[in-house]
């Protein structure tokens, strides 16, 4: 038999899917990665088409072994991980899909969302009380699957029907990918993982099965659901006749974030990790409890390593943050590239005395005040540009201590390192800043590209290739720390200023 020398991660994202190949020391062997459209039926609607996603999958799938030269016999197993509540609905029978894939970001189930909120029983605040919250650790939301499988149902004609009958099946972007790698119409398993599925408000957090209460208010039949399994575990093999041209276990499912927490090595209670793209997502490991939050955050499963198992996270999103980078680059022309954002801000010692709150869409964790919008404050004739950028870098630091402070709370844990990831950590200004704003460490690893990683070690722990979690923490390497070095009195000065800035930004639309 062929020596096992490597796991691969499918990587299916928002805007692009990308296939890595990892070698036992969970270093990156090669990759390739294909963009695929996004489609805008109307304002704040978001699609994707889902056979082109398939397409991109096998096209990358391919591209990656062809760059690498990898057999396909060393391959030891597989793992996805995926754009997370993007929701597909398609025929057993012909693996069509009957709607193109409703994306994450879309809003078109907000007037749903606002009438279930006005449901006595139903409805809930951020302190964490109600039905929605008590059964799936979420809150009401577009965001998550549960509203877009309903709209499905409620627009394509008869399909409810065939749904109750087991003929059409609904999947996150995981299953998806998962039931085509294994066969689609010919076999294809219909799966999903713990961490995927806490996402669709259709899982009870506490049981990690289907919750029937969930399913029947919004009228999806559970015969359209895929099984929920642990995130390392054998699902099923790919097919001689598929992209990688072998029969290999596809034994690791993790949606991004949790990915990524699990590829960060964040295995013990109280570890944290903080992403840094588009916006944040910071995600704390807090056990096998799933306890709900106080303070305006989500409680989401992390990982399961063994049926009926699982290792519970808190998490805040926040919506704005490289975005803010982004908006000084393109529509205020500050600057050519996001990285030239250092530069500038390095120029001048401090903001000038400014705040810039980017509430573009709202203010999401931990204040989820969607009326908020976007204010710079303190202005005085001596702000200059540098201090604009500068402050907008502030403003990622302060939104993520935000978060930080809700965690500390739920959790009672006091947070001493933070691990970081995603394109903007490559800043060491912005690093810095975090450190001192925080006052924590901040940690960066070797290997940035931590969700696909994490995706690999699920599928690699599931097959044996690698032994437990404890191995994988060797894995883990520090590129640079951050220490705080910003006097506390100081830190808690400009915080408060902040929590000021806040004040001005929210309820604006009201
Ligand atoms: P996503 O996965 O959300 O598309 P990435 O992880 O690729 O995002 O990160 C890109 C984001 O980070 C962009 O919003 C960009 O403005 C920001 N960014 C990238 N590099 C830097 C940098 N050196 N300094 C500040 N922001 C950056």
């Amino acid at each position: 038999m062929t020596e096992k020398k490597y796991v691969v991660a499918i990587d299916q994202g928002t805007t692009s899917t990308r296939c890595m190949v990892f070698d036992s020391k969970g270093l990156p062997v090669c990759s390739d990665q294909m963009e695929h459209a996004q489609i805008y039926p109307k304002p704040g609607w978001v699609e994707h088409d889902a056979m082109e996603i398939w397409s991109r999958t096998q096209d990358v799938i391919r591209g990656a072994l062809k760059k690498g030269k990898i057999n396909p016999e060393e391959i030891a197993s597989i793992g996805v991980t995926n754009q997370r509540e993007t929701t597909v609905v398609w025929e057993k029978a012909t693996g069509k899909p009957i709607y193109n894939a409703i994306v994450w970001q879309c809003m078109r189930t907000q007037e749903f969302c606002e009438e279930w909120k006005n449901i006595p029983g139903w409805g809930q605040d951020i302190t964490g009380c109600g039905k929605v919250k008590d059964h799936t650790g979420l809150l009401i939301s577009p965001y998550f699957s549960g509203t877009k499988i309903k709209w499905i149902l409620d627009h394509v004609p008869g399909s409810r029907e065939k749904a109750a009958k087991g003929e059409l099946l609904f999947g996150n972007i995981d299953t998806w990918v998962i039931w085509n790698i294994t066969g689609g119409p010919n076999g294809g398993v219909h799966v999903t993982d713990v961490s995927n599925a806490s996402r669709t408000l259709l899982m009870n957090i506490e049981t990690l099965k289907w919750d029937e209460e969930m399913a029947k208010f919004l009228d999806v039949p559970l015969a359209m659901l895929p099984q929920i399994k642990p995130s390392s575990f054998v699902y099923g093999s790919t097919k001689k006749d598929g992209p990688f041209g072998a029969e290999i276990p596809v034994a690791g499912d993790l949606g991004d974030q949790q990915a990524a927490l699990f590829g960060q090595a964040c295995f013990g209670k109280g570890d944290a990790k903080n992403t840094y793209g588009t916006g944040c997502f910071m995600l704390m490991n807090i056990g096998e409890t799933p306890t709900p939050s106080k303070n305006g955050l989500l409680t989401t499963a992390g990982y399961s390593l063994a049926e009926g198992k699982c290792t519970y996270a808190l998490e805040g999103s926040i919506a704005i943050t490289g975005a803010a980078v982004q908006w000084l680059r393109d529509n205020l022309r500050l600057f050519d590239d996001a990285p030239d954002s250092e530069y500038f801000a390095r120029k001048v010692d401090d903001c000038g005395g400014i705040y810039f709150v980017p509430a573009f869409s709202g203010l999401y964790a931990p204040y989820w005040d969607m009326s908020a919008r976007g204010a710079i404050v303190g202005l005085t004739r001596y702000i200059r540009k540098e201090h604009i950028i500068r402050a907008t870098l502030e403003s990622i630091c302060y939104q993520t201590r935000d978060v930080l402070e809700a965690m500390n709370k739920d959790s009672g844990v006091e947070l001493s390192v933070l691990k970081v990831d995603g394109g903007a950590v490559k800043n060491n200004l912005l690093m810095q800043m975090q450190a001192d704003i925080l006052g924590v460490t901040v940690d960066r690893p070797v290997v940035n590209e931590t969700t696909a990683l994490g995706a690999a070690y699920a599928a690699g722990l599931a097959v044996g290739f690698w032994k437990s979690t404890d191995e994988l923490k060797h894995h883990w390497a520090s590129d640079r720390q951050f220490d705080a070095l910003m006097e506390a009195g100081k830190r808690e000065c400009q915080y408060k200023g902040w929590k000021k800035a806040v004040e001005k930004a929210k309820g604006w639309t009201e």
